[in-house]
């Protein structure tokens, strides 16, 4: 270990910076988060410097370094583009044992700048030991995912509470096995539901050994259109401390592969005319799993708010008075879209946008043509393969041009996604001889046109465009 790690108390201690530019800034910009008093040398001060005096409050002195003006500083930066200051700074700190920083020089430095984690009062710090700085905030970026912001008024509560907790529980084992339900169990998803009062409340019935945690819940997960790296970060984390994952039939193994690897999982696809279980089904599926006490990872494609009926499944939840939450996916219309280089508005071409569902009921699809068929506008149809003719027909009915393009996206968003372009009027008899491989999003409007200019996906499915 070249560098010991150590966090140091800087709240109100004089700090001192040599230096005005950008760089400069950035550290007074970290010492001053860590509440330091900053003093700055420098000759000429660049703006970023002036909008953090203008924040923080600074001193600064405008004058060249000079090696008397290191006096009562705990901790000194040099931050000058000019090598001989620098090495006067780090000398005249070293002769009086200053812990000191010289920009981009690990060897002037008797400490480093670590690539910081701040949850606070949570607080991480990962260094290469100047070998690779950039590797090492690549490394922080990892780690900024798989902590919630939330983390930090998790350990605010916990630190609210832990003199009570420590009264009541006076058993060191008692009290840990307490605060690891706490930190992994309903009261942190009460906090990073951003539910504070709630998530007191639970710490509280458990600390009074009213069993909360008997209790499960459900997660109602939007896991975006394919890709499994469209997932969000709460999303990966739910289904990661999910003990049971329900998912359709829309959602990759790819994904599925992301979920707790000793997590139970159960299959409710729903494929046209193949219904695995009917919706009341998996209503009463959700709800009997977490009465039971498991945590519940129910995942669907896309947005579980849009064409998902999320909603029909979270209101039978609602009735039993079980805990649930909702995360939202990215849905087939913008992943797709974005995938396919298709913006769904766009100044010059349409000032509004309308997702549909083209799925038939009783052999008809009821939609308002007329406000369809009206120009400036996307129309996205999702389930829209069957009743593709029907839908070509009835705009061109209502007024919308034969020659208007239409884009029918297959498998948005992975490998085997593929674009067909065509009008109203072709694009039926193109697909009718094609194999055409579920799921299928329809895109309609003249934002298509922008699909040969935008198309950035490259994707193995050949597409075709006619
Ligand atoms: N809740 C989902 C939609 C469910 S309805 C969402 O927000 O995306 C199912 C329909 O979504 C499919 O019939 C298809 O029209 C569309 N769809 C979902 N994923 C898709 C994908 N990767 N590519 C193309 N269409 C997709």
């Amino acid at each position: 270990m070249d560098y010991f790690p150590i966090f140091v108390k800087l709240s109100g201690q004089n700090c001192l910076v040599v230096g005005g530019g950008e760089i400069a800034a950035r550290k007074i910009e970290l010492l001053a988060r860590a509440g330091a008093k900053i003093t700055v040398i420098t000759r000429k001060v660049g703006s970023p410097v002036a909008a953090i005096e203008a924040k923080y409050g600074l001193v600064i002195v405008q004058k060249s370094f000079a090696e008397p003006d290191l006096q009562d500083f705990k901790l000194v930066v040099s931050a000058t583009d000019n090598k001989e200051t620098n090495q006067l700074v780090a000398k005249a700190a070293n002769a009086l044992g200053v812990l000191v920083n010289v920009v981009d020089d690990p060897s002037l430095c008797s400490f480093i700048f670590p690539a910081i984690i701040d949850r606070s009062p949570i607080i991480a710090a990962v260094s290469s030991g100047g070998a690779a700085p950039v590797l090492a905030r690549l490394l922080r970026a990892k780690i900024e995912t798989t902590i919630p912001p939330a983390y930090g008024r998790l350990a605010q509560l916990a630190e609210k509470f832990r003199s009570q907790v420590k009264q009541h529980l006076k058993d060191p084992t008692q009290r840990r096995i307490f605060w690891e339900n706490c930190f992994q169990g309903q009261v942190a998803e009460q906090v990073f539901a951003d539910n504070g009062p709630q998530a007191e409340q639970c710490l509280l019935q458990a600390l009074a050994g009213q069993q909360q945690y008997t209790n499960g819940e459900v997660y109602l997960i939007g896991a975006g259109p394919g890709a499994a790296d469209l997932l969000t970060f709460r999303a990966l984390r739910l289904m990661q401390q999910a003990d049971v994952v329900v998912y359709d039939h829309l959602v990759s193994p790819e994904i599925i592969d992301l979920a707790r690897r000793d997590s139970e999982k159960i299959y409710v696809g729903k494929q046209r005319q193949k219904h695995t279980l009917a919706q009341e089904s998996i209503n009463t599926l959700l709800a009997d799993l977490a009465k039971a006490g498991k945590r519940v990872a129910r995942i669907k494609g896309g947005d579980p708010f849009i064409f998902g009926r999320g909603g029909e499944e979270i209101e039978t939840l609602m009735q039993q008075g079980i805990h649930f939450q909702v995360v939202p996916g990215i849905t087939a219309a913008s992943g797709c879209a974005a995938y396919a280089g298709i913006p769904l508005t766009h100044r010059e071409h349409a000032q509004s946008v309308t997702f549909v569902t083209g799925h038939l009921k009783d052999d008809s699809i009821n939609l308002n043509w007329t406000q369809l068929a009206a120009p400036n506008q996307t129309i996205v149809v999702y389930m829209g393969l069957v009743g593709l003719e029907k839908i070509c027909l009835s705009l061109i009915a209502h007024g919308s041009p034969e020659n208007l393009p239409v884009a029918l996206i297959q498998q948005g968003t992975t490998e085997t996604q593929r674009v067909i372009t065509a009008t109203l009027a072709t694009l039926p008899e193109i697909i009718a001889s094609q194999t055409i491989l579920p799921p299928t999003l329809i895109i309609i409007g003249t934002v298509v046109t922008l699909h040969d200019k935008l198309n950035w996906f490259n994707s193995s499915g050949a597409g075709i465009d006619v």
